[in-house]
């Protein structure tokens, strides 16, 4: 819908897969996994319910189907949010046993990048921009990462969520990580 979207097909791509820009309900029978990318997470959830994407993606995981949600992604695959979410009245799809923090790490550090082991995955270089965190887990949420006082990497089944953005990368570790899932 929005946001960087063209950099995870890149990666898709990359993979020997074939990536799909999913826009409409047609587009979700194409695929076998899905996306959420980085960027507004509350003119995602917007543009998610205009085009009556809503139930259709919620259904979809809720029965398995493999979601991964990176940065703002991580956001709407939450179960619970913040103050920040209640205030702009952004409906998250509410599948991760997770509660989210939006923006953690403040505006001195907008956007930063550190090496963190995500699981198995030693060193990934993991990119942050005004990244949300993970606050809480619970239920039947994996932590995969952590940094300073948050989760910043979790997976739950079919669902694997990272605060960071592993498609600004080259390393494309987490996106086999994903498409091991499918
Ligand atoms: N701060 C953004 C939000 O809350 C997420 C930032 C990102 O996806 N890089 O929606």
């Amino acid at each position: 819908m929005q946001g960087a979207v063209s950099e995870h097909m890149h990666v898709v791509e990359k993979l020997g897969h074939s990536p799909v820009w999913v826009r409409n309900k047609g587009d979700l029978e194409a695929i076998r996994a899905l996306i959420i990318p980085g960027g507004e997470s509350t003119t995602i959830s917007k543009l998610v319910e205009l085009n009556d994407l809503y139930g259709q993606i919620r259904r979809m995981g809720q029965s398995g189907f493999p979601i991964f949600g990176t940065c703002a992604g991580l956001i709407l695959l939450a179960k619970k949010g913040d103050g920040e979410v209640k205030r702009t009245g952004q409906k998250l799809l509410g599948l991760m046993d997770t509660q989210i923090t939006r923006n953690a790490f403040g505006r001195q550090r907008e956007s930063f990048e550190i090496e963190l082991d995500v699981g198995k995955m030693k060193n990934f270089p993991c990119v942050f921009i005004r990244a949300p965190a993970i606050t809480k887990t619970f239920g039947k949420c994996k932590p995969l990462a952590k940094f300073e006082k948050f989760v910043v990497a979790a997976e739950q089944g079919n669902l694997l969520a990272t605060s960071f953005h592993p498609e600004l990368t080259e390393d494309t570790r987490v996106h086999e990580y994903f498409i091991e899932k499918i």
